[in-house]
Formats: structure tokens, sequence, C-alpha cells
């Protein structure tokens, strides 16, 4: 029986067994590249999973990819200009979709098991869920022409808005103001849009309905309707996310779906994982500690990533450090090798520990180092014959220093290329490589 932390309750609940589960986990918004800290999170989702199937639960995993917001508006304006239609959105999104796929399988989540669904193709069923509040009363149609939610209806039906944050959230807060973006703070609790008129700022870029009129959904309706459509009206039984997303992003979610169909009936159990710092602080472009996967530049980045993620707890926060992914990559080389001999005690696995609210690092530490590469925790070694891209790219930049007769570059490539583990030989055949053993 697995026991896990419900940020609901803010206790330890078991998860009882029945024919399958709901696993329900936010999803990436597809304008651009995922960052290692959303990595975690998914990382920590295909934990969960995994751990649910090992224990016979059969999880059902939906999530949901968010391809129409601000941001993937404006991706696709900067790509086909201030006429960007629906059809350009999908085009743009489909890109970073694709992308995010593959870095998932680099990072070995189970994702063909993943059910996927894109916000755009459920648009009428949103324009329903709306439609459907509206005639409840729990929304209404504003002067600006959008679509909100209102809390104070719903305050006054079920009293419980904002209790996955705390208790007593919504005490001394003035409900009432609109808000239109979807990212807020606490201090400005609002009614927030479930659908957004559309705007100049929106290129050709809208649906239409002939209630709703002309524009599209807000970010927190999406997920409210695809737990609805992925799990055929079932309720959820998981819910999983990042810890940033408990307001207003889930809190808002629980306030729709319970507004149609009751208390208690949307989602069991809330998961959420901690966030990942970066050299100590929050990751940040202008900080300059901003990672996405592939500017890792490490032959076995990937691998390492997933490695070094086992190494704390999901709800703890991580440092991250170029440190120690290179410790993580230095341990798979080194595992490389007792990995290809036959060991008797292989996959001892400590599931006591896993059963108590995932304690990965704990599984861990008590058991055979082969167990981390078990099925069970997904973290992967390398194929020793296969170069690296990276590697791949210094040989390529050494060829050319050296027809250029640039023996200054050619020497300092070489260094790189040994300081990435790999031993580098010039034969008559070309320069050759092989991982240092
Ligand atoms: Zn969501």
């Amino acid at each position: 029986m697995l026991k896990l932390y419900n940020t609901l309750s803010k206790k330890l609940e078991v998860i009882e067994k029945k024919n399958h589960i709901n696993l329900y986990t936010c999803g990436p918004t597809v304008y651009n590249y995922a960052h290692i800290g959303n990595l975690r999170s998914y990382i920590m989702a295909d934990l969960l999973y995994r751990a649910l199937k090992y224990e016979g639960y059969k999880p059902r995993w939906v999530m949901n990819i968010t391809d129409i917001d601000d941001k993937t508006i404006k991706g696709a304006i900067a790509k086909f200009g201030s006429a960007a239609t629906v059809e350009n959105l999908r085009e743009f999104t489909k890109f970073y979709l694709d992308e995010f796929l593959k870095d998932l399988g680099e990072v070995n989540v189970s994702k063909d098991e993943i059910t996927f669904i894109r916000v755009t193709d459920v648009m009428a069923q949103i324009q329903q869920f709306i439609m459907d509040l509206i005639d409840k009363g729990y929304a209404y149609k504003a002067d600006d022409g959008s679509t909100y939610f209102s809390i104070e209806k719903y305050q006054k039906d079920f009293g419980d808005y904002g209790v996955l944050v705390g208790e007593k959230f919504i005490e001394g807060k003035k409900v009432g103001a609109r808000v239109a973006v979807d990212e807020y703070e606490k201090e400005n609790l609002s009614d927030f849009a479930l659908w957004k008129s559309h705007s100049l700022n929106d290129a050709n870029i809208f649906w239409d309905h002939p209630v709703l009129g002309k524009g599209r959904p807000g970010w927190h309706i999406e997920c409210s309707v695809i737990n609805k459509i992925g799990f055929k009206g079932e309720p959820t039984d998981i819910h999983t996310g990042g810890v940033d997303l408990i307001f207003p992003h889930h809190t808002n979610e629980i306030a729709q779906s319970q507004a149609l169909i009751g208390k208690g009936n949307f989602v069991h159990h809330w998961f959420h994982s901690e966030h990942l710092l970066v050299d100590g602080k929050k990751m940040a472009k202008s900080a300059g500690n901003f990672f996405v996967l592939k500017d890792l530049k490490h032959p076995f980045a990937a691998w390492s990533l997933r490695y070094a993620f086992l190494q704390s707890h999901y709800r703890s926060q991580q440092n991250f450090t170029k440190d120690s992914l290179d410790a993580s990559g230095n341990r798979i080389a080194g595992l490389i090798n007792y990995m290809k001999e036959p060991h008797n005690s292989e996959f001892v696995a400590d599931t006591k520990s896993l059963d108590e609210d995932l304690n990965v690092p704990k599984a861990i530490s008590g058991s055979n180092e082969a167990f981390v590469f078990s099925e069970l925790l997904g973290a992967k070694l390398p194929d020793l014959e296969e170069i690296p891209e990276e590697i791949d790219r210094l040989i390529k930049l050494r060829l050319a220093a050296r027809n250029e007769k640039d023996f200054k570059k050619s020497d300092e490539l070489r260094k790189q290329i040994e300081a990435l583990g790999y031993e580098l030989m010039d034969t008559p055949d070309g320069q050759k490589v092989r991982k240092k053993m």
C-alpha cells in the first residue's frame, strides 16, 4: 500500500486500491523548451507512476498540453506575423510539443503510456463547460466582453475557496475585482477569466461562440475540462504538479470543477513537487542560471539529470549545480562496468521506503546500486557504443582545425574531449574516440 502526502489534507494518506487509478499531471506551455526544473517535476510524477504500477494500482495517466495562452500567441506572431491564425499557432506549438516529448524520452519518463490532450483540440468542450458554469450562476460575462468566474458566488455555496493553500486563505481578502491575466499573486485575489475576448494583440487567433463571442480560454479552465474528458467524468484520484501551481492554477481548477460536480468529486489527492534551485537560486534567464536539457554540455546529461534528481525527495527543494551533474556523470561512468557483470543481489528493492511518501533517496541509500537502474526508478545507462552529440561536435571542430593547420586549437579540442571522459586517437583512418575505462 502506497502512502502519499496530500496537499489538501496536509497529511499522509493511504492510496486505496481499486480497478484503476486516474492520474493527472499539468503539462507544459509549449512556446519554448522545457527547463530542467519543469523536467524534475515530470520525473517526480513518473516516479509516482512507476511506483503505482509496481504496487499493482493500474494507473491511467493524462497530461494536458497548453498550446493557447499569451506566450504561445506571442510566439506564433513572432514567427508568422501579425495576421497569424489558429493554424499558425498550432504549427508553432507543434514544434515545441515534439521537443518536449523528445526531452521526456531522454530522461526516461514513461511518455508512451501518457494520454496527451492539446487544449486547441477540445475547444468545443471548454466552451460547453463555461456555458454550464454560466447556467449555474458561477460565471458571468463582463462589460469588457470576457467571461469570468465568480469567486463570491462559489464561496457563498461552498465556503472552501483556497483551502489547497490553507484553511484560512480567504480570510480578510476582498473578493469581486477581476483579473484577465492567468498568473497573479495571492494578494490580488480576483474573479479570473474563463473566456478572454479577442483583442488586437491576438492577431487572428480566436474561436467564436454565439454567447461567449470571439475569444479564447483562460489557463485554468483547460485542466478542469481535460480532467473530465481524460477520465470520462470519473473523479481524478491523484493530480500532480509543481508547488508553484497550487495558487492560482489548482485552486481555480477545484473551484470550477466543484461548482459543476459538487464538493469532493473532483480530485481526491494533490501531489506537489518542490522547486529546483540552480546554484542556490531560483532559475531565471536574467540570473544566468536558466537551463534547458540541450544547454547541458555533458556527454551523459539526460542520464545524469535523472540520476541526480533521484537523490532528493520530491517534497524537498533540490539544488542543482554543474558539479552535481558531473558527479552523477562520473557515477554513471563508474557503474557502466559494474552493470556489465552478473551480480547476485541485483534489484534488492527497498520498496518499503517508496511506500512511505515515495522516499526514493532513502530507498536508494539502503540498497544495491543496481536498484537505481531498475524499471522501478527508471534511471538508464547510456549505450557505450554510441558517441554523444557533444563529442561528435568537438571531433568535427578538431578536424576542421587540423585541416587549417591550427594545431593550438586542435590540442585544445583534444583536451576538451578528454575532459569529457573520452580517449582520442589519430589513426591513418582519421580520429577515433572511445570511452575511457
Ligand atoms: Zn493544469
